[in-house]
């Protein structure tokens, strides 16, 4: 278990596909950062899945250089290659001991909607996931806290785990919702910020829905 007040840096993690990043993403890592004073955040666009092999899914490079645009000009927000330089399949748990392998002097707090909370115990290891790190697990506004505090108690009978609730306010939007848009012709400069809106248009990303 980490021990938290020990002088290490505290630093967020933010995975997700990023296809595309969107202000939901940046949002939820800004909440994360102020609401439990973390140093900096690390972005952490993912690799392609041999599980999603098959979908029209972006090369890791381009994911990556979408999320690089969207922190540009924010000091706290940092990005990782370190998924989308691994072959196949990212874990969570393998992310985790390798950034703690390279920085023991960190302690790092995964950030996470709550839907994924729910999800956790079938991820592959999540014995070693929650033992290395401290989850932050975000609750919209509309969603049921009660049950989101028995899942964490579950959670709690089964592993050693330090999990701690966010809240934030809702924002209905997606990477799904914001193709749709893209492949539609519509705007998306509302939910997306205006370098990735640049980059999408100029490497015509997404246009066949
Ligand atoms: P897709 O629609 O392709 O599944 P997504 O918008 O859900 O994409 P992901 O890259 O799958 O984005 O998500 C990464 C993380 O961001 C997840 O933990 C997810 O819960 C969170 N997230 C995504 N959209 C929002 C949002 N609008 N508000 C808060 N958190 C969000
Ligand atoms: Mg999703």
């Amino acid at each position: 278990m980490c021990f938290m007040n020990n002088g290490h840096k505290k630093v967020g993690i933010m995975g997700g596909t990023f296809n595309p990043i969107h202000n939901g993403h940046l949002r939820l890592a800004e909440c994360a950062l102020v609401s439990f004073s973390l140093d900096e955040v690390l972005f952490i666009p993912s690799g392609i899945s041999w599980l999603k092999a098959g979908q029209d899914i972006p090369k890791s490079n381009i994911r990556c250089e979408m999320t690089a645009l969207a922190i540009e000009g924010n000091s706290r927000f940092k990005m990782s290659r370190i998924e989308a330089q691994r072959q196949g399949n990212s874990y969570s748990y393998e992310t985790i001991l390798a950034l703690k392998n390279q920085n023991p002097l960190q302690d790092y707090y995964f950030i996470m909607g709550a839907d994924s909370l729910v999800n956790l115990e079938n991820w592959k290891c999540p014995d070693i996931l929650l033992r290395e790190c401290v989850i932050l697990a975000a609750v919209r506004e509309d969603v049921d806290r009660k049950l989101l505090e028995k899942q964490i108690d579950h959670l709690k009978d089964q592993f050693v785990c330090d999990i701690r609730l966010l809240s934030m306010p809702r924002f209905d939007i997606s990477s799904t919702m914001i193709r749709r848009l893209v492949s539609e012709g519509r705007d998306i400069r509302d939910y997306v910020p205006r370098k990735v809106v640049q980059y999408i248009d100029e490497k015509h990303l997404y246009r066949q829905s």
